[in-house]
């Protein structure tokens, strides 16, 4: 039926809606009246069904047009549900029997879908969600910005806040309006695939970026009409599972859990998160997805959730089938809403089974009821019941604006991390007339990162192509590596070396690929977990070749978790991490390369040597470098926190307004930053303590504040941060949150390295 009659059709129902007591559909009553209303109608499947999401219509056509029964059935990311066609699921939504929908990545299908919910009985429309982690990328023509690794590199919260209200609008736009995102999961580990789409190891640099992120998304008041619902994930521990790879058990003690893991939970919950994601993983011997202490208890009794839990991929299913603590599907769903979830991600046989499960009495009507409420709120809220609908005309407008543009390549600026630099950078631009560009991720999208789609040529600047807007375009040549797992031959040694050899300089682009649409290449993003932090394949191998030339070699890492890039980093004259940095990162890292823009960004997470050293984390206890390995160095490659600019800037003057503290008191801190460089730059000053004595081991150092500051070349600034008093406390033996008394050091500085801190001390009574 066309769209419009359907909406007027509506319209029509509206206005004799007291007659017909169709009193949800009338917007000016109170959102909690209109749940109520529409609940009364609902039958015992209609509320289940609220809890039941499927894959969109077109994933599944995919699916069913290209892989064979064989591979459907052993294949279950391709969302193909046994015995159901694509075509009976479009009939269960005009049955009212599906309440969401995620992998829907065009306006013509959210819109077609949306129709679908218009034919059903009550009209209640569709909650499509889709991993929309930095930017709409699984749409094709977003704005994708760097991933969130690469943002938490800019340490500049107000960015990611605009960040979050952009992506909001394009994915509403698209018609979808709710993301899976933030993941605010601390990422202790760098061999988990997953780093790049978190804000790295420290918990208040987690919890800052995911509650901007949120509040971006989600707006600051309770309607969201304008905005998507956000999605704080996944609970909880899977950034240090036991081997570092993706859904591995996560055995975390109580201490660390509330310390170092749950805080961006707290602060997200805080924030008003709409919704939450159990994690694939187990946390203590019990399946996230069946853990009451952490959905009930934790989330919503202790931290006062009030939105709803969105299981995981299959998560459900994996309590019988990985996990093993439910010997059937039935028992499985069972066990997951006891402990608190409220939808179902994603398939068919959780309505029929949880439908059983009440009518027997083993799980209460009122029970369903709840979940119900929370997933209609969020329809109301959002104004679906209002207009599910997109306008097609809009949407072209709506997407990679100027604006958002502008936005991505300022992140990927403030993004990028100066590792090294011999003095050989900034490059001059008339200085080179032959410049070699080389390396797997030198021409090409992987600079975009997971959760993407490939995204139209012309709206991606690669590094290649960046490097050819600053320079004249005669002046640079690309040498093809091939992807990175490629097995080089002696001959692309040989013509690397030669090639290198003739040029002025190279720029070698090497590091991962986290593209999910090229699966067969990929080595790092979501179930591309890595034994090793070794640049992968031939590319160091390849670097060494260009360094035969004799001519200097610029290395750019282009990757989403911490590489252990020693022998480079001791070896070539120039280091970049480049992260992921979106549509605009070449753009972005040429104008870094040619001094255009002083690199400002500084690491959310610890560089280790090698694997050896994991876990490697600056927040670590006093006793952790107590011995020191044998043959290797103990400490980092790079430390958290760490970044260089082209110019210099000096810490001092330090000093504490008054320096004991008590209840209520907060503690004024200021010190004096000098750029005493020759050119203009921007500084991250970061502010670190120590609880000296404390009846529970403490961390060497806590980041307690931060702040991005410019200054110009000469220029003095004082910066000054309030802490807390509330701020101080830890949790005791009894797990009680406590500010003990006694003395603190207090540090500031450009990194967490200690040679890069200066010091007081500060007492607590
Ligand atoms: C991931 C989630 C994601 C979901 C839907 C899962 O495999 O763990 O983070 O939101 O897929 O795409």
């Amino acid at each position: 039926m066309d769209r419009y009659i359907i909406l007027i059709l509506t319209l029509f129902l509206c206005a004799s809606c007291t007659t017909q007591n169709r009193d949800y559909t009338n917007p000016k009553l109170p959102i909690e009246d209109r749940v109520d209303n529409l609940l009364n109608k609902m039958t015992l499947e209609e509320k289940v069904a609220q809890m039941a999401q499927f894959v969109g219509l077109e994933h599944m056509k995919k699916a069913e047009q290209n892989l064979s029964a064989e591979e459907l059935a052993n294949n279950d990311a391709q969302g193909f549900y046994e015995n159901l066609h694509s075509s009976e699921v479009a009939q269960m939504v005009r049955e009212g029997k599906i309440g969401s929908f995620l992998h829907v990545t065009t306006i013509e299908e959210a819109n077609h879908l949306q129709e679908l919910a218009q034919e059903s009985r009550l009209q209640i429309p569709l909650l499509i969600g889709i991993d929309a982690i930095h930017g709409n990328g699984l749409n094709r023509g977003a704005t994708v910005y760097p991933s969130p690794i690469s943002l938490a590199s800019t340490w500049d919260t107000t960015l990611v806040k605009t960040i979050g209200r952009q992506t909001a609008k394009e994915m509403r736009a698209m018609g979808a309006q709710w993301t899976f995102s933030p993941n605010i999961e601390v990422a202790r580990d760098p061999r988990w695939g997953r780093v790049g789409e978190t804000f790295g190891e420290d918990p208040k640099l987690v919890s800052d970026f995911g509650v901007k992120l949120i509040q971006g998304l989600q707006g600051t008041d309770s309607d969201f009409t304008d905005n998507v619902i956000a999605n704080a994930k996944h609970a909880i521990g899977g950034g240090e599972s036991v081997n570092g790879l993706n859904a591995a058990p996560a055995d975390i003690s109580d201490h660390s859990l509330r310390e170092v893991f749950l805080p961006p939970f707290k602060a997200a919950i805080e924030a008003g998160v709409y919704t939450a994601m159990a994690s694939h993983n187990e946390i203590n011997g019990v399946p996230a997805h069946a853990n009451k202490w952490l959905l009930e208890n934790l989330f919503r009794e202790e931290y006062g959730f009030n939105g709803f839990v969105v299981s995981d991929w299959m998560d459900i299913e994996r309590l019988k089938d990985l996990h093993r603590v439910a010997p059937t599907y039935k028992d499985a769903f069972r066990q997951t809403i006891e402990a608190g979830m409220d939808m179902h991600m994603h398939g068919p046989g959780f309505t029929p089974k949880v439908v059983e499960l009440v009518e027997e009495g083993v799980i209460s009507e009122e029970r369903i009821n709840k979940s119900a409420r929370r997933i209609l709120e969020a329809k109301f809220r959002l104004g679906l019941f209002e207009d599910p609908f997109v306008d097609e005309d809009q949407f072209e407008n709506a997407i990679f604006t100027d604006q958002h543009q502008e936005t991505a390549l300022e992140a990927a600026h403030e993004s990028i991390v100066l590792l090294k630099n011999d003095g050989l950078l900034p490059l001059g631009k008339n200085k080179y007339d032959n410049i070699l560009v080389t390396g797997p991720n030198a021409n090409n999208q992987s600079i975009l990162g997971d959760w993407v789609l490939e995204q139209p040529e012309d709206n991606i600047t690669t590094v290649f192509e960046g490097i050819r807007k600053v320079v004249p375009e005669a002046n640079v040549e690309f040498l093809e590596y091939g992807h990175i797992k490629s097995k080089l031959s002696e001959n692309k040694f040989e013509e690397a070396r030669q090639k290198a050899a003739k040029a002025d300089l190279t720029v070698a682009v090497v590091g991962e690929n986290s593209l999910r649409y090229q699966y067969r290449w990929k080595t790092s993003g979501e179930n591309r977990d890595a034994s090793t932090v070794k640049l992968h394949g031939d590319q160091l191998r390849y670097i060494k070749e260009l360094k035969k030339s004799g001519k200097p070699v610029v290395v750019v890492l282009v990757n989403g978790r911490p590489l252990g890039v020693e022998w480079i980093s001791e070896n070539v004259p120039a280091l970049i991490e480049a992260w992921e940095p979106g549509a605009k990162g070449g753009q972005a890292l040429a104008e870094i390369l040619f001094g255009e823009v002083n690199p400002s960004g500084k690491l959310p997470i610890t560089f280790p040597r090698n694997v050896g050293q994991i876990m490697q984390v600056y927040n670590h206890k006093p006793s952790q470098y107590f011995h020191h390995y044998v043959l290797d160095e103990t400490g980092p490659l790079f430390h958290f926190g760490y970044g260089l600019s082209y110019t210099t800037f000096e810490y001092s003057d330090l000093s504490i307004a008054d320096a004991t503290l008590e209840k209520g008191d907060t503690l004024e801190v200021s010190v004096d930053i000098t750029n005493t460089g020759n050119r203009k730059g921007q500084e991250i000053a970061q502010l670190y303590i120590q609880d000296k004595y404390a009846s529970v081991t403490q961390p060497v150092k806590e980041l307690k504040g931060y702040q991005r500051l410019t200054l110009e070349k000469g220029e003095a600034k004082t910066v000054t941060f309030t802490i807390s008093y509330d701020d101080l406390g830890l949790f005791d033996r009894n797990l009680n949150y406590v500010v003990e008394p006694g003395e603190f050091s207090l540090m500031v500085g450009g990194s967490s390295r200690d040679e890069d801190l200066i010091q007081k001390t500060f007492n607590t009574k």
